[in-house]
């Protein structure tokens, strides 16, 4: 199984800065055989930089899309427009979910639209706060989770990466962010395999990729990248600190015992 270290830029750095932001980590980042490092800068940016990166060491992805191909969507783009610019796909990201209203329905049809067009889903799923404290974590995953692949064929569920990101150790969500314990992060990820093989079998459920994210940082990427069910990190502040996203892909590379291509 691989290893993924993604970047969310999310609203940051205009399209020459993202370039140069780009220019710099491509200086300092290696090709790994089993190490995935992709970045998801800004829409505006992605022509750019798909014709700037070396695919072999960063590949690209979008942040969001809509589900359908063609049309009368003032806009909206759609993964036909994308798929020659990117590789992977974020969908289902707490921030379009909260605020701007993205609903479970909206995401499946994504995540099937992103596989129909040869693009890569990272389906991010994860409960609030207070969904934690009246204790329906549960029950958010489960539904988020067989919500957004319900649209899936089974044979390419295990081409989905999962990021399971609770809302509340992602910094900036209105509040100040707690930093989730790694016990906590393992036992949602050893949930989430138990759902995926109660409903699609153990092979389905260990093939799939299963990723964190909230608040890493160098810091404390090693103590989720440890994990066993743990396959990789979605990261969004620190992926915007060259020196910080570097250590995160270098730390992936030691834990997860990587060779150079
Ligand atoms: C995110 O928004 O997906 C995220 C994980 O952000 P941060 O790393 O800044 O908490």
């Amino acid at each position: 199984m691989k290893t993924y270290i993604i970047g969310n830029w999310k609203m940051n750095f205009t399209v020459g800065e993202s370039s140069l932001y780009l220019h710099k980590l491509l200086s300092k980042v290696r090709a790994y055989r089993d190490l995935e490092t992709v970045v998801a800068p800004s829409l505006v940016a992605l022509q750019t930089l798909s014709l700037q990166t070396d695919r072999r060491k960063i590949k690209l992805a979008c942040q969001n899309f809509f589900y359908k191909d063609f049309g009368s969507y003032t806009g909206e783009v759609s993964i036909s427009q994308l798929r020659s610019l990117v590789d992977y796909a974020i969908v289902g990201h707490s921030e379009r979910r909260y605020i701007f209203g993205e609903t479970d329905k909206d995401i499946k049809k994504k995540v099937a639209a992103a596989l129909r067009g040869g693009v890569t889903p990272i389906l991010c799923i994860g409960e609030t706060d207070s969904e934690r404290s009246f204790g329906e974590t549960v029950d958010v995953i489960r539904d988020q989770l067989l919500g957004g692949l319900s649209d899936v064929p089974k044979e390419d569920i295990s081409k989905v990466l999962i990021a399971y990101e609770p809302v509340w150790a992602i910094s900036g969500h209105g509040q100040p962010a707690r930093l989730a314990s790694p016990l906590d992060v393992a036992d949602v990820l050893k949930l989430v395999r138990n759902i995926l093989r109660e409903a699609f079998g153990s092979k389905i459920s260990e093939e799939t990729p299963l990723l964190f994210g909230g608040s890493v940082r160098s810091l404390n990427a090693e103590s989720y990248l440890s994990l066993r069910d743990c396959n990789g990190l979605l990261i969004g502040g620190a992926s915007l600190i060259a020196p910080e996203f570097t250590d995160i892909i270098e730390i992936a590379k030691r834990v997860k015992n990587d060779r150079v291509i």
